[in-house]
């Protein structure tokens, strides 16, 4: 298996098919940030994509934010996840040490997870070497 290359790509985080996930047995879903919940260093959330992550819950998925970002605990953005959410600033992708943190935190199995972003050597890498199943958001 190349560590590089992604099991799936999408144009954004609204076009990928959670369904499909659902029923491969997926049920932890953990976003990327910068370029993938949002632009490049969001402000805020557009109302569809936290329109989406309620959606996910609503379909029994856990879902959760990892991001190699320093961002102050002030910020809106991630003031707001936080409070529904598991995060990680400062993830340290692609090191194995956050994926793991994090999905200990939810409570589920690196091989029910799924791991969206639009980095190669950050989300994808890190999450292959675990077997978590990656997809990648086109630039
Ligand atoms: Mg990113």
């Amino acid at each position: 298996m190349n560590l590089l290359r992604a099991r799936e790509e999408a144009r954004s985080i609204i076009d990928v098919d959670y369904e499909r996930l659902y029923s491969l047995g997926k049920r932890a879903i953990l976003f990327d940030l910068d370029n993938t919940l949002g632009g490049r260093r969001p402000a805020q959330l557009a109302p569809e994509i936290t329109a989406l992550l309620d959606k996910l819950t609503k379909m029994r998925f856990h879902v959760g934010i990892l991001t190699n970002r320093r961002i102050g605990t002030n910020d809106p953005v991630i003031v707001d996840l936080a409070a529904k959410y598991p995060l990680r600033c400062r993830a340290s992708k692609p090191r194995k040490k956050g994926f793991l943190g994090i999905l200990a935190q939810i409570g589920i199995p690196p091989k029910q997870a799924v791991m969206i972003g639009d980095r190669l050597f950050t989300d994808i890498l890190g999450a292959n070497r675990l077997g978590i199943y990656s997809i990648r958001i086109k630039p």
